[in-house]
């Protein structure tokens, strides 16, 4: 769904391109001329979109099995080909497997984790919040019918309104939010790490002329895939960890980066009421608090973020931070206010 984004913000744009350029350009040939292009574009646009959520909301299976496949496949062949050939010093290759299997158990659990935690939905709560949402009137999302809190987003491949939406993960089948971020962002950081580790091995492995009688098309594929992911992983990582330390998802990057523009036209700063400094966002994610916080968020962790996932800690000038109850969620209009500083 992340990679939708872009193209429903490039239809957005051109649907406003297009009503400047009637009203500017009125019936003029050239008017006419950039209807008829933006249309085309449009309608092609439109058309990749439809295609990939299409393939998200049906094809989710057969991507969780690709995903499964490649981790188990690159496993294989450090189990049975690299690792063998690696120094035969009984504490190097100790460390080297201690290694590969720290690596590899928390991709496997972050990975079934973010597959199998629901990210939260706004079906969860409550008839309070719902009544108190109306009263004070909180965003609506005419898909559900349902109050849609701050931060909640509609998914159309999951067709509900998701709680701290990020995006919607086709390679999990499931949508990224409040319960299964922390997971999300493990995965990522561990697949990085873990393909790194098996490109490297895997290239010392078939740089050294005596394992060429080893399966050799194996390693290959391996380190072929094992450099690739640990490019694009590598890249999805900084990006998610910048998000997660400024207190921002996906989807809410572009709407800050939009608000921010148009606050700064008035010479005005904005600023993010649901950031409060990256040390407590980072914490706020992995739902780690205390003195070990900095290296409990890198450890497995089967129990339930704490917290519904609608009411989000606020930094609010003054005031500092400021945990409110769910039926205390800022409106549009308290929201904006706050963001005007
Ligand atoms: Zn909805
Ligand atoms: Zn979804």
């Amino acid at each position: 769904m992340a990679c939708l984004l872009p193209l429903r913000s490039r239809l957005f744009w051109l649907e406003r391109k297009r009503s400047a350029g009637s009203s500017i350009h009125g019936n003029t040939g050239s008017g006419k001329r950039w209807l008829s292009l933006a249309s085309m574009t449009d309608q092609m646009l439109l058309a990749v979109a439809n295609v990939a959520e299409a393939s998200m909301k049906y094809g989710g299976p057969v991507y969780i099995a690709i995903g499964f496949g490649l981790i188990l496949m690159v496993a294989y062949a450090y189990l049975y080909i690299v690792f063998p050939s690696l120094n035969p010093d009984l504490f190097s290759r100790a460390l080297h497997f201690g290694l590969g299997a720290v690596l590899f158990c928390n991709i496997l659990f972050n990975y079934c984790m973010c597959i199998f935690t629901k990210p939260g939905t706004t079906a969860l709560l409550n008839e309070g919040y719902h009544l108190a949402a109306g009263r004070d009137s909180c965003r609506f999302c005419k898909h559900c019918r349902r109050a849609k809190p701050p931060l909640a987003h509609h998914c159309s491949v999951c067709n509900t309104c998701v709680l701290r939406m990020d995006h919607h993960c086709p390679w999990m089948n499931n949508c990224i939010g409040f319960f299964n971020y922390r997971y999300f962002i493990l995965f990522v950081l561990y697949l990085f790490v873990g393909s790194g580790y098996a490109a490297i091995t895997a290239w010392r492995c078939l740089a050294d002329a005596h394992s060429i009688v080893h399966p050799f098309l194996v390693l290959v594929s391996s380190f072929a895939i094992s450099t690739s992911a640990c490019f694009s992983v590598g890249l999805l990582s900084c990006w998610h960890v910048y998000l997660a330390l400024t207190a921002q998802s996906t989807i809410d990057f572009l709407k800050n980066w939009g608000s921010a523009r148009e606050v700064k036209q008035q010479g005005k700063t904005w600023h993010n009421p649901y950031n409060l400094g990256p040390v407590a966002n980072w914490q706020e994610v992995f739902d780690v608090h205390g003195r070990f916080w900095w290296i409990l968020w890198l450890v497995p962790k089967l129990q339930m973020k704490k917290g519904t996932g609608v009411a989000s800690p606020v930094k609010l000038g003054s005031q500092g931070i400021v945990q409110l109850h769910d039926e205390q969620t800022l409106n549009a209009r308290e929201l904006a206010m706050h963001q005007m500083l």
